[in-house]
C-alpha cells in the first residue's frame, strides 16, 4: 500500500463515521439538527462526491444557540482565568491528539493538500495554547493617579460572540478567532464556512471532550444569507469576528448596523511580492512560488503580485517558472502533492475565466493556465508576464494558483505599482539594502510586511489589513481589545469639594 492510499483509507474511516452520524449543530451542549430539519450535502473536491449531510441551520437555530451563549457567558466570564487556562490547555491535548484525523478530513472537505493541513491542524493546538497561557492576565489594566483621583482601568469580556468563518484551512481559522474570545471570557456561536462544515464539527466535539461547559461553544451550520445574516443581526451577540470576502465584510457591516454591532474584519488580499535587483534570487524565487503555490493559493497572505526589478525581471522569471514546474498537483492526501483541487466547481470556474480574463487583457500566459486532471476541481499552477497595473488580473483577487508578474524600474514606481490596489493586507521585499528595505517596508500600505521571508507567522505580532483587507488585528493582545470592554473606575483620593448648583 502506497502512502496515498494508506492515508485515503483512514480519511475514509473518519469520513464514514461523520457520515453515519450527520453534522449536526453544537447548541447548549447538545448535538442538534437544525429546528426545521433540514440539511444540505458537503462534496469533496477531489471528486464531488457527497461527504457528509450537514444539518442547516436558520434564524431559528441561531436565536437559539445566541440565548445559549448568554446564559453561559456570566458563569464563563467569571471563571478564574487560571481555570479557563486549563481549560483551553486540555482543548489544545485533544486537538493535538486527533490532528492526524483533523488534517485528513479537512483534506477531502476543502481539497488543501496534507503536507499543510498536518501542520495547519497542529496550529490550531497552539492557538489555543498562546490565548490559554494569556487568559489569567486577559482582565489586567493599568491604574494612574492624577491629584485626587486613582484610576484604575480594565478589561472585561464583551459577551457572546458571533465568529463566521471561510473555507480556506477552516480548522486553523477557526480556532484562530474562538481560542482569544474564550479566553477573554466570552461565549461563542460559531457559523462556519458551508463549502468544509466538516473540521468545525470535529472542534464541536473536541470542546465537549474536553469539558467545556455547554453553551460556552455553540456551532450553527448552515449558509451566509441565512444562519450567517441572522448571527450578525442577533441582538444578544455582541460581536463578530469574521474572516471572508471584503464585499461580504460590508455586507455584515450593514447587517450589524441595528445592534451596533462591534466588527472584526480579516478580509482579501492581492498581496505585492517586491523583488530589488540586489536580493538573494534564488531564496526570493522559492519565497514566491511557496506564498503562490502552496495552500493551492487560496490563502489571504499569498503573494499574487509579483513586481520585479526590469533588470532581473527575465532571469527571475525564468527562475519562477524553474521552479513551479516541479510542482505536484494531485490527490490532496499524497504526501507529494502541492496543488490540490480547488474548493468547489464553482471557485475552479472563477479561476479559470480570470485566466481568460487574463488572456484576453494581453497579459502573457508562461506557464500553466488549464484545468488539471479529468475529475475534481484542478487548475494548473499559472503565471502570467507582461501584465500590466491597470488589468483585472492585477488588481483582483483571484484565490487560486494563479501569479501575475509586473516589471518596475525604479523605487518609486514599486511602492506605487505595491500600493495602486484597493486591498491591503500583507506585503513582502526581498533587497539586501537595509536602508531600502526600513524605507520601503515603512510605506508600504498593508497590514504586515515581511522582509526577505515568506509568511512566518509569529503569534504575539499583529495580524491583518488595512483598506478593503480589513479592521482590527489579531494576535497577541489585540484579539483580546476586540473581544474586551475597557472599563475606567474613578476613585476619589480626597473629599474634594463638589461644585453646588444653587441652593
Ligand atoms: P465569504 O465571504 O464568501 O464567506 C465567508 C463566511 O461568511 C462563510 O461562512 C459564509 O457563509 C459567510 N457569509 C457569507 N455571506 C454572509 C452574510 N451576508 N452574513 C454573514 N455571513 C455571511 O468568503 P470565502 O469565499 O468563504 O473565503 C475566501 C475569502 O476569505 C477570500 O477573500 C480570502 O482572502 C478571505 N480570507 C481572509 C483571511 C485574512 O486573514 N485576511 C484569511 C482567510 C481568508
Amino acid at each position: 500500500m502506497n502512502a496515498l492510499s494508506e492515508n485515503l483509507a483512514k480519511a475514509e474511516a473518519h469520513l464514514d463515521r461523520i457520515l453515519g452520524n450527520g453534522v449536526m449543530n453544537l447548541v447548549g451542549g447538545e448535538r442538534i439538527p437544525a429546528i426545521d430539519g433540514t440539511s444540505f450535502e458537503t462534496l469533496s473536491p477531489v471528486d464531488l462526491r457527497p461527504i457528509a449531510k450537514v444539518a442547516h441551520g436558520k434564524a431559528a437555530d441561531i436565536d437559539r444557540a445566541a440565548r445559549a451563549a448568554r446564559s453561559a457567558f456570566p458563569e464563563w466570564a467569571a471563571m478564574k482565568g487560571t481555570t479557563r487556562r486549563a481549560l483551553l490547555h486540555r482543548l489544545a491535548n485533544r486537538i493535538e491528539e486527533r490532528a492526524d484525523e483533523i488534517a485528513l478530513v479537512e483534506c477531502m472537505d476543502t481539497g488543501q493538500a496534507l503536507r499543510f493541513m498536518s501542520k495547519a491542524a497542529l496550529r490550531g493546538a497552539e492557538n489555543f495554547r498562546f490565548f490559554a497561557d494569556r487568559a489569567p492576565e486577559a482582565r489586567d489594566g493599568t491604574v494612574t493617579r492624577t491629584e485626587g483621583q486613582v484610576n484604575m482601568t480594565s478589561r472585561f469580556p464583551i459577551g457572546p460572540v458571533g465568529v463566521i468563518t471561510p473555507w480556506n484551512t477552516p480548522f486553523m481559522l477557526s480556532t484562530w478567532k474562538i481560542a482569544p474570545a474564550l479566553a477573554a471570557g466570552c461565549t461563542v456561536v460559531h457559523k462556519p464556512a458551508e463549502l468544509s462544515p466538516l473540521t468545525a464539527s470535529l472542534l464541536a466535539e473536541i470542546s465537549e471532550e474536553s469539558g467545556l461547559p455547554p453553551g460556552v461553544l455553540n456551532v450553527v451550520n448552515g449558509f451566509g444569507e441565512d444562519a450567517g445574516a441572522a448571527l450578525t443581526e442577533h441582538p444578544e451577540i455582541r460581536a463578530i469576528g469574521f474572516v471572508g470576502e471584503s464585499g461580504t465584510g460590508s455586507q455584515i457591516m450593514r447587517q450589524g448596523a441595528d445592534t451596533l454591532k462591534r466588527v472584526h474584519f480579516e478580509l482579501g488580499g492581492k498581496n505585492p511580492v517586491v523583488v530589488f535587483a540586489d536580493a538573494d534570487i534564488e531564496r526570493a524565487a522559492d519565497a514566491v512560488v511557496f506564498m503562490i503555490f502552496s495552500l493551492n493559493g487560496e490563502r489571504c497572505t499569498s503573494s499574487s503580485r509579483l513586481i520585479v526589478d526590469r533588470r532581473i525581471h527575465d532571469d527571475f522569471v525564468e527562475l519562477v517558472k524553474r521552479k513551479s514546474r516541479g510542482i505536484k498537483v494531485g490527490h490532496p492526501l499524497d504526501p507529494e502533492t502541492v496543488v490540490g483541487p480547488l474548493i468547489d466547481p464553482g471557485h475552479q470556474r472563477k479561476v479559470l475565466d480570470y485566466i481568460e480574463i487574463g488572456k484576453g487583457e494581453g497579459a502573457r500566459l508562461a506557464l500553466g493556465g488549464k484545468v488539471a486532471g479529468d475529475a475534481g476541481c484542478y487548475v494548473e499552477p499559472t503565471l502570467f508576464v507582461d501584465a500590466r497595473p491597470e488589468m483585472r488580473i492585477a488588481r483582483e483577487e483571484i484565490f487560486g494558483p494563479v501569479l501575475t508578474v509586473i516589471p518596475f524600474d525604479d523605487e518609486g514606481e514599486a511602492l506605487d505599482l505595491a500600493n495602486d490596489v484597493a486591498y491591503g493586507l500583507s506585503g513582502y521585499v526581498w533587497t539586501s539594502d537595509v536602508t531600502r528595505a526600513f524605507r520601503f517596508s515603512e510605506n508600504l500600505d498593508v497590514g504586515m510586511v515581511w522582509v526577505n521571508s515568506e509568511n512566518v507567522r509569529h503569534l504575539p505580532t499583529p495580524f491583518g489589513g488595512t483598506k478593503a483587507s480589513g479592521i482590527g488585528r489579531d494576535g497577541g493582545d489585540w484579539s483580546f481589545d476586540f473581544y474586551m470592554e475597557t472599563r475606567n473606575v474613578a476613585f476619589a483620593t480626597s473629599a474634594h469639594r463638589i461644585p453646588k448648583l444653587g441652593g
